[in-house]
């Protein structure tokens, strides 16, 4: 058994000065004040669950392809060292295309499984997705390829208003996947329609949608307005005005904002140009220096930028841990209790990441 004492264990509604034990990779005990075990002391630091993250798509050069064993490890690997302990592999394309690499074998240890940004989304809304990538709604051979590789999906982004679109919805649904409204042109109409379909959650909310209007609200009208919507945002800054994401915060109930990174491969490269792409700091975009081009988010910066813009710290942290749990059903982790896996992190004062606990394991430490 494991025990972190002198923690300021981080829970969904508040934090408490308290003492985790860990036994078999799983949460054993937690406790409120001193610890009646001796243990790892934490000195007051923060106790947080793993961060989890379910829009993700790169980092250091390479790119989730489900084909690229290697490329998709070091991605993994690299989100693990920033505190990520699930995620999804984010991946763009046609159906035709995933099947070659499908039943996808030798999921790195963080990766619970695969999210499809497409293909069946808006041409009009691409955003940084190419648009060979885009298809038209295809529902018989969607459910030929959920038939085969289904156990392997989570999570799916498909634009509501698309011809036949309640047919691909309905029939995510019936495998269990996630559906998420993005890259997308819907009316607030079209999206509240959708939500009977099985539609759960908006797909990087703000971005690649149609926008609020006090005559059209549109998809951001109805991802602020219905309540039973989760919310995905990418907290880095620049894709989103941090005001923004603190009104998102307001109007939301506090289970359904979800912190995603959409991190692309160019994040964690060094500054220079790279094809079409060029990297300055944070800063992705096109050649032109303009248009921004994905993210270099990581977990642990999204939470300390949210604390950073005033957002209270227990809110942040659930956004990146219970919260897309909960959006994803996975009802083993996410939260510190007993019962749960054992995969935390310890943050010091400033957020930053002093150790990883995977299953109660000791993944890294950065001290
Ligand atoms: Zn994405």
């Amino acid at each position: 058994m494991t025990v972190f004492k002198n923690c300021s264990i981080v829970l969904p509604e508040r934090v408490i000065p308290g003492y985790v034990v860990v036994e078999d990779g799983l949460i054993a005990e937690i406790g409120f004040g001193e610890s009646p075990y001796d243990g790892v002391d934490f000195h007051g630091d923060y106790l947080v669950p793993g961060y989890i993250d379910v829009h993700v798509h790169g980092a250091v050069g390479h790119s989730f392809h489900v084909g690229d064993e290697v490329g998709s490890s070091k991605v993994a690997e690299y989100h693990l060292s920033h505190g990520t302990t699930t995620l999804l592999m984010g991946v763009e394309g046609a159906l035709d295309e995933l099947a070659k690499h499908l039943p996808y074998k030798g999921m790195p240890k963080n990766v619970v499984g695969i999210f499809m940004e497409g293909p069946f989304i808006s041409p009009e809304r691409p955003g940084a997705i190419d648009p060979n990538f885009i298809k038209p709604a295809d529902p018989k051979g969607f459910e030929e390829f959920l038939t085969e590789f289904g156990e392997q999906i989570k999570y799916v982004a498909i634009a509501p208003e698309i011809p036949m679109a309640k047919e691909l919805i309905t029939t995510a649904k019936r495998f269990g996947i996630r559906v998420s409204a993005g890259h997308t042109m819907s009316t607030i109409e079209q999206l509240f329609e959708s939500i009977t379909w099985g539609v759960g959650s908006v797909c990087h909310t703000f971005n690649a949608m149609s926008p609020l209007h006090h005559r059209e609200p549109g998809v951001v009208g109805g991802a602020l307005l219905y309540d039973d919507l989760f919310t995905e945002i990418i907290c880095d800054g620049i894709h989103i005005h941090p005001e923004v994401v603190k009104l998102l915060f307001k109007v939301k109930p506090h289970d359904k904002v979800v912190a995603i990174t959409d991190s692309v491969a160019l994040n964690g490269m060094p500054d220079g140009t790279y094809g079409r792409r060029m990297v300055r700091g944070k800063l992705i975009t096109l050649t032109n220096g303009i248009t921004i081009a994905g993210s270099s988010l990581t977990m642990d910066q999204a939470v300390k930028n949210m604390v950073s813009w005033g957002i209270e710290l227990h809110k942040a942290i659930r956004s990146a841990t219970a919260n897309p749990a909960k959006l994803l059903g996975l009802t083993d982790r996410g939260v510190i209790a007993q019962g749960l896996r054992a995969d935390l992190l310890r943050l010091d004062k400033n957020l930053d990441i002093k150790e990883i606990y995977v299953e109660g394991v000791n993944e890294v430490s950065h001290q």
